[in-house]
């Protein structure tokens, strides 16, 4: 939290001067969308104001805007609009239109695009192109265009002496042509870079007139919350790319200015497109004539999105009003960015270490307020300097409802060498199968990318301290953490025993319980039927997952063993009979439902990135089924393992020998295992493991973990159930068990220290693989289907391990439990089963 006295300071300076209103009501009126959020991803995109919208949407319906390129009234309406706009936009950056033309195209990209592709176009023998390592991605890939060589220059004192050696170049070397690109401010960083190369570089290039060497400045970054000025054309880029959202949320439209001087690069642009030629002969002779008026009627291709260009004019018009000027927001921001800057650097652990590593260009960490924009980008550490995950953060951010960015944001030069990667580690990370927006966070114990706040024209202090405040109590170690693998007290003779059991049958849907009684099957894949199934988006191919779509919990399988069925029912809304659907378990069986909607397309899938191939059901029904609830284009579909063989030969019944129980077999594979050769473990649908284990005894310490934070001042929150973690099995303590001994006690997390376990009266062997990895998936209510904050919340804090939050544990059948021949024995277990573990050192 801010100092009261820090805060009347911060009011009483550039807070919010100049603006129509008190930020706060501003945000009221014109920004509901931010009511219940923290939104922190301004250098992504900032929102539009109601009033923007509105007045765009009134001028819509007050007018006919016809195709411009014509004469009709409409047209010339329309026509007349953008020309309008066209030279407003231009002063909007003290641009003289006699000196400078502004191509609408349909984003930053698309700018720097234009101008590379009529740089190799230019005369013929290519171009030469260097950047600055602090180039956006959409830069860097100019260079693919670059015949003549391309260079990345790592440091601004590079720069400096490229542009002096230009100076001595020989006549040859000055005619070659060459393009130097930068932005104006680093959209990781938020460092703003010298503006005076431009010049400098034409000075240095000059030879009588005929440019060779061009400049390319993206103000993308910049622009969006500071005033960007072209008046002194002898100093400006020949080429500025920037996009409009950045700036006022909507349109979705960017720019191209062009230096008239530079215009001459386009000249020789082979492609034509209606809109950009006065004529064009297409029998016999083929010839056509490029209009020669003016920059943007050369590269406007094509119809331009003209309803865009006009909703300009509100976005103008509604940023003038609310904002008064650029300069006033760049105050504003500035003044709140640097009092982020500052709370976050001064950040420590109780040990006294920083919490934030902030990326900064100066190696004493130090920002001088005038040289950067609202942004900043960081890595945190804990009280051991161990890197905290940013895919972590960036969770839990969620879960506050914080919007931040996190990644290599877009930087690739930027990024390397704040986080110190060289190359060969890129592209050993890349081989290790990273990749952009993944959750390879931390490699090598090295960081792959940081996490970016960004401020806009209406963050308000609030979304600051909430930041602050969201950093400090997740975040900031306040006493010595007990460490959490430590291991716990073992009673000597744990009373384990299996709670319950359950699959999931289709991938983040509701769970199918094991009745009690009833033996399940299990193999070193993992339990019968579990993650057979999933829903895949018609349009990505992708397999849908509660992340995104919470009401998948409430879509109900049930395995119908007698009837050779998966039943699936939808929660009851409407008062009539609950909607369900039947699909057979066998994997084709003209008999069953599943011979209507079973005609199966081959089709990939991408389960956590890798690629799957699944038989998809195509009926419409199905599709429908699941659509118009989930309100989402989607399908079921069906993983054949990855051990193909599983389900190629026809089913066999068991007969099960009841040696143990006195139960029939149950819930079982459709058909007798087959020898698996390897011995590593294998991996299904449930990417992850085979099987997850959790335990009563740690739900419940949890529990009284979110009651006594809640009593503690902090939110009210509920304890959870069990059943949030999605776990196969739950082990349960029999506390009593009949024994003399009184107070046996629970032994919550016991289990974080578990080796190996064996399970059931054939004492079947598991492996302990490793801790099960948490997401805010587990604030999904499993009969509901609605978020909250917990157990998310709770765990982010208490059960951190390496930067990840870990509860539950992966366990896997032992290979020694492999089946190797046809007619052995299926594994199972069965509810009431008894759970010995052995940990460290004993068995
Ligand atoms: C956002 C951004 C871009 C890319 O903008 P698009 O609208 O995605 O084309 C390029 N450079 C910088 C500095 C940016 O911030």
């Amino acid at each position: 939290m801010l100092e009261p006295a820090v805060k009347q300071q911060l009011y009483h300076s550039n807070y919010r001067k100049g603006y129509s209103d008190d930020v706060d009501v501003l945000r009221d009126l014109e920004y509901p969308s931010l009511k219940e959020t923290t939104y922190l991803d301004h250098a992504a995109t900032t929102p539009y104001a109601k009033s923007l919208i509105e007045t765009f949407s009134r001028d819509l319906t007050g007018n006919l805007f016809g195709n411009p390129h014509s004469a009709s009234l409409s047209s010339q309406l329309t026509t007349r609009r953008i020309e309008d706009i066209r030279l407003r936009m231009l002063q909007f950056f003290n641009a003289d239109p006699e000196a400078f033309d502004l191509v609408f195209v349909a984003n930053a990209t698309a700018g720097i695009k234009l101008v590379a592709d009529a740089l190799r176009d230019f005369d013929g023998s290519g171009f030469c192109y260097a950047y600055h390592v602090d180039s956006h991605t959409s830069l860097v890939g100019v260079r693919e265009l670059a015949e003549n060589g391309k260079k990345c220059l790592l440091s601004d004192a590079e720069v400096d002496r490229w542009i002096a050696d230009l100076e001595q170049d020989s006549p040859d070397e000055k005619a070659s042509t060459r393009l130097f690109a930068y932005p104006a401010q680093s959209n990781m960083t938020g460092r703003r870079l010298p503006l005076r190369w431009c010049k400098e570089i034409r000075e240095a290039t000059d030879s009588g007139g005929h440019q060779r060497t061009f400049t390319l400045l993206d103000v993308a970054s910049l622009v969006s919350t500071s005033p960007f000025d072209l008046s002194d054309a002898s100093a400006a880029p020949d080429f500025t790319v920037l996009s409009f959202y950045k700036i006022f949320g909507f349109p979705d439209l960017g720019a191209l200015i062009v230096r008239k001087g530079a215009g001459d690069i386009f000249q020789r642009r082979r492609y034509f497109g209606g809109g950009t030629v006065d004529m064009v002969v297409t029998h016999g002779d083929q010839w056509h004539a490029k209009k020669e008026s003016s920059v943007h009627d050369k590269l406007e291709d094509g119809t331009l999105p003209f309803h865009n260009i006009i909703a300009l004019d509100s976005a103008l018009q509604t940023h003038y009003r609310l904002y008064g000027s650029m300069a006033n927001i760049s105050a504003h921001t500035g003044l709140l960015a640097d009092e982020l800057f500052k709370q976050l650097s001064s950040k420590v652990h109780w040990n006294g270490r920083k919490v934030c590593h902030i990326f900064t260009s100066s190696a004493s960490g130090c920002r001088d307020p005038l040289n950067y924009g609202p942004i900043i980008t960081f890595n945190l550490q804990d009280s051991q300097g161990g890197w905290v995950g940013k895919s972590e953060v960036e969770k839990m951010a969620a879960v506050r409802n914080i919007q931040i960015r996190s990644g290599t944001l877009c930087n690739p030069g930027g990024m390397t060498a704040q986080l110190g990667l060289c190359d060969d580690e890129m592209k050993r990370n890349f081989a290790a199968g990273q990749r952009c927006g993944d959750e390879n966070d931390i490699i090598d114990g090295k960081p792959t990318g940081a996490l970016r706040v960004s401020l806009g024209a209406m963050t308000n202090m609030r979304d600051i301290e909430v930041f602050l405040a969201f950093i400090d109590e997740f975040y900031v170690e306040k006493a010595p953490e007990l460490d959490i693998l430590r291991v716990p007290m073992q009673v000597p003779d744990p009373n384990f025993y299996v709670e319950s059991l359950c699959v999931y049958p289709i991938k983040s849907c509701g769970s199918f319980k094991v009745a009690s009684g009833q033996r399940w099957e299990i193999r070193r894949e993992g339990f019968a039927w579990d993650r057979e199934w999933c829903l895949i988006h018609q349009g990505t191919g992708v397999a849908l997952n509660q992340k995104r779509y919470p009401r998948m919990a409430l879509i109900q399988p049930y395995i119908d063993l007698n009837r050779g069925v998966l039943r699936i029912t939808l929660p009851d809304h409407s008062g009539s009979d609950p909607q369900s659907l039947e699909v057979s378990l066998a994997k084709e069986d003209p008999d069953l439902v599943a011979a209507e909607i079973c005609r199966s397309s081959k089709k990939t899938s991408t389960v956590c990135g890798d690629l799957v191939t699944v038989q998809v059901y195509s009926s419409p029904s199905v599709s429908a089924f699941f659509s118009d609830f989930l309100n989402v284009p989607c399908t079921l579909a069906r993983f054949p393992p990855q051990t193909s063989t599983r389900y190629s030969k026809p089913r066999r019944p068991f007969v099960r020998k009841t040696k143990h129980t006195g139960n029939d077999m149950p819930g079982a594979f459709p058909e007798r295992p087959m020898s698996s050769p390897e011995r590593q473990n294998p991996i299904l649908l449930s990417n992850e493991s085979p099987v997850l284990l959790i335990s009563r005894s740690s739900v419940n310490r949890l529990n009284e973990t979110i009651k006594a934070n809640s009593k503690n001042g902090g939110r009210i929150s509920r304890a959870v159930a069990a059943d949030v973690f999605r776990a196969n099995i739950v082990v349960a303590e029999n506390t009593s068990n009949g024994s003399s001994l009184p107070n046996i006690v629970e032994q919550p997390y016991a289990e974080d220290s578990w080796m190996s376990l064996c399970i059931g009266p054939e004492r079947l062997q598991f492996d302990v693989l490793g801790h099960c990895q948490r997401c805010q998936m587990v604030c999904i209510d499993q009969l509901t289907g609605t978020r909250s904050e917990e157990p998310f919340s709770t765990l982010a804090k208490h059960r951190r391990v390496d930067g990840k939050v870990v509860f539950g544990r992966h366990i896997c059948l032992s290979a020694d439990e492999r089946s190797d021949d046809n007619f052995s024995e299926p594994k199972t277990i069965m509810v009431g089963d008894t759970v010995i573990p052995s940990w460290d050192g004993r068995v």
